[in-house]
């Protein structure tokens, strides 16, 4: 759809006027002193450069940045950062960052954004706000949000009456596995993943390329492992960097990872080699599933997957010989095929056998600080219920889904008149959004996105507000459930650079404007934090020497032997077999579908992470560009001999869709099979305000317009794109 009313602005031209190099950037090492020589000061952080929120400290020198590095108290990192986390300090320097609040506006016929005050642009989404609750009300808002400083939007959208709201990482990636678990456990794994691999003696990995994909804690606990010989089984078409540590490498066929953990599952029950007394003192439905698993041996996984019948098997022992300290990982980015739910089930089934939720080198039982929220009147919930109405078909889905508030924005009848987009690159996240975003710019009364860099996302908004670094302000405290409960502070170590303000300060100021400042009792971030503090014995004076206060736990680790459990499913049990599954018409235990097949010369897209980027944010990022500039597409040696391509080529591909991608360059490798290409994540931006990157690379998201929509959450299943190449 062409946009009409509200037209896509690029900003680069804007931007780029008058930009402004950061003196850190141009400085170069001549020009400065020997690091560590001048004014120190150092400043505690959490870093925000993905979801693992590890705390760290930020080393500044005459007031220019120097270095961050890990917090030794801290669970998360344990004094150590990733190469993501160490180049955070290029996202305060990125000189494309975005500068003073814009407003679109008409001038000379066509639409472009003004640079304007942040009193002109609150009072202009202010006025929108009290129109959209006049004339639909207050409900008609909806929040799409990732990151810390999403929490302080949702405050301001409940004290506003909506509590439409959804976070991205839900349907386009951990949301299957936490239905799936919390249909099997009464709970999901959350955040950071409960995993206890530094106790594990056999980790099995299903597609999860940790070690590439650098969840911080995540990777170090997997080398405790391998390094006290743990046996690690990986289940990947591709040859990742976890499956070079393997013992096992299983090369499945892409799409059919059930037909395989089926079989797994087979062989433990046939072969008596599950866990006796755990499945009977704690599962509900092992004879059903016992029935549902007989016609899926090993032989007749061989061929779906093509994975020999005595290498399934043989997985099967190693996990049966080290359970209950066996884990089989539930992943992370886990919406592929549409199915996901049901393949995260047939995993969260798998554990229970093996009996490991609950036990050491399985699942620990996670556990955070008992933090009271600052005192504040909480709002009154709308009395509509807008997910009955936005996305009735999921019941089962916890939360917002945000590609159905996204459809709920657009066409004449829609029921969102309002949208605010916090931190979020829609374009890039949700695949085959581009004509939903459209029709939504066309039709929304207010569109505002909040963000520090001008990402396409920015060109739909009628007002974008740039957000300060999180290098440059404070935040909700971490307060995640782990292993060992702890609190770790942001602060600032920078003053806001530019017209930047953190969000909390944004939303406090609308609340303020529209007469809802009640619901934001405070004038300066800090002292709530303070207050919250000095509730569970520290201060924020405390944190800002420290920066990490750990707890001691309250409850066990894990479960006692034999201990009597009741879980929060219906039964109280784990649920091998799901009723409420069942009653809401879905398959009660996992079933296998075949993936559909490539045609002639196309081959499946599958995308990852890469250890310098974690979304397209960081692609722009000086100091993470300078070490990935580009992704390439990895390509097998007999499919490139056939297209006679070379590594360093370039090449564009074509989707099953007809749809084309910007030039990638290729890399011809044995590490990915002959029916599936790979790629990193992130690139191929066409925002032009993004310098560095805008145009590097292709776009793994712009080529997924095939989506396979997961029937039981609503997630998005990416993995079913199929391309060709186009010699550029
Ligand atoms: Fe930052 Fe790396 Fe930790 Fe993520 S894993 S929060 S990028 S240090």
């Amino acid at each position: 759809m062409r946009l009409n009313r509200r037209e896509f602005i690029k900003l680069s031209g804007l931007l780029a006027a008058g930009g402004i190099v950061p003196p850190a950037l141009l400085s170069g090492c001549s020009s400065r002193r020997l690091p560590g020589t001048g004014k120190l000061t150092a400043t505690p952080t959490v870093c925000d450069i993905c979801f693992w929120k590890c705390a760290g400290t930020v080393h500044v020198e005459d007031g220019l940045p120097w270095k961050v590095v890990g917090n030794d108290d801290d669970p998360h990192s344990t004094g150590r950062l990733c190469t993501r986390g160490t180049g955070g300090l290029g996202a305060y320097e990125d000189r494309d960052r975005l500068r003073q609040p814009l407003l679109r506006v008409h001038q000379n016929g066509k639409q472009t954004f003004k640079p304007v005050s942040w009193d002109e642009a609150f009072g202009f989404i202010a006025g929108k706000m009290q129109t959209i609750a006049e004339k639909h009300g207050r409900d008609r808002l909806a929040l799409l949000a990732h990151g810390s400083g999403g929490s302080h939007f949702e405050r301001l959208l409940k004290a506003y009456g909506s509590h439409a709201y959804a976070h991205p990482s839900f349907a386009q990636c951990r949301g299957p596995r936490e239905v799936a678990f919390g249909l099997t456990y009464g709970e999901g794994v959350g955040s950071p993943d409960r995993t206890d691999m530094e106790h594990s003696r056999c980790v099995v990995l299903v597609g999860s390329h940790i070690g590439e994909n650098l969840h911080n804690g995540q990777v170090q606990t997997l080398i405790d492992a391998i390094n006290q010989d743990a046996t690690l089984i990986t289940v990947d078409p591709r040859f990742s960097v976890a499956a070079g540590k393997s013992k096992y490498w299983l090369p499945i066929k892409p799409g059919t990872d059930i037909a395989l953990l089926l079989a797994w599952i087979n062989v433990l029950i046939n072969e008596g080699l599950y866990d006796k007394d755990y499945v009977a003192r704690y599962t509900v439905g092992l004879d059903q599933l016992t029935q549902h698993v007989q016609p899926f041996n090993p032989e007749w996984a061989y061929l779906e997957t093509g994975l020999d019948p005595e290498l399934i098997r043989d997985t099967a022992y190693a996990m049966a010989a080290s359970a209950p300290a066996t884990l089989v990982h539930p992943g992370r980015h886990v919406t592929w095929y549409g199915d996901d739910t049901q393949r995260e089930r047939a995993i969260a089934i798998l554990n229970a056998l093996l009996g490991s939720w609950g036990r050491k080198g399985g699942f620990y039982i996670q556990e955070k600080v008992d933090l009271p929220a600052y005192p504040a009147p909480q709002p009154a919930k709308p009395e509509t219920d807008w997910k009955a109405v936005v996305q009735p078909e999921f019941p089962l889905a916890p939360t917002g889904i945000s590609q159905k508030i996204l459809q709920a924005c657009a066409g004449p009848e829609a029921y969102f008149k309002g949208l605010f987009v916090y931190g979020t690159n829609l374009p890039h996240t949700i695949p085959d959004i581009k004509a939903t975003l459209e029709a939504a710019a066309d039709n929304l009364d207010l569109f505002v996105v909040i963000d520090t860099l001008p990402a396409e996302i920015t060109g739909y908004a009628d007002v974008v507000l740039p957000e300060c670094t999180y290098l440059e302000r404070y935040d909700d405290l971490r307060n995640s459930p782990e292993r060992v409960p702890s609190l770790a502070l942001r602060m600032p170590a920078f003053e806001p650079s530019h017209d930047t303000r953190p969000a909390w300060w944004m939303a406090r100021q609308l609340a303020v404007r529209l007469e809802l400042g009640e619901y934001f009792p405070w004038d300066d971030y800090a002292d709530v934090l303070d207050w919250q503090l000095k509730q569970v014995g520290s201060s924020l004076e405390e944190m800002q020497a420290s920066g990490v206060k750990r707890y001691p736990r309250k409850t066990p680790l894990y479960f006692a032997d034999r201990q009597d459990i009741r879980f929060q499913t219906p039964s109280g049990k784990i649920e091998l077999y799901s009723r409420t599954l069942a009653e809401h018409g879905y398959d009660p235990l996992p079933v296998y579908t075949a993936p559909e097949k490539p045609a002639e010369n196309y081959y499946r897209l599958n995308y990852g992470r890469g250890p310098a980027h974690t979304f397209g944010r960081t692609t722009n990022n000086p100091l993470l560009f300078e070490l990935m500039p580009e992704n390439a597409v990895w390509v097998n040696p007999r499919v490139a001999s056939q297209w006679q391509l070379k590594n360093g080529d370039y090449v564009q591909l074509k989707n099953q869709d007809g749809v084309i991608s910007n030039r990638v360059r290729v890399r011809v490798t044995e590490r990915t099979g002959a029916n599936a290409v790979f790629m990193v994540h992130g690139f191929g931006h066409t925002a032009r305000g993004l310098r560095l990157t805008s145009g590097v690379g292709a776009d793994d998201a712009g080529l997924m317009t095939n989506v396979k929509l997961d029937p039981i959450m609503g997630g998005t299943g990416m993995r079913a794109n199929f391309v060709t190449f186009v010699k550029a």
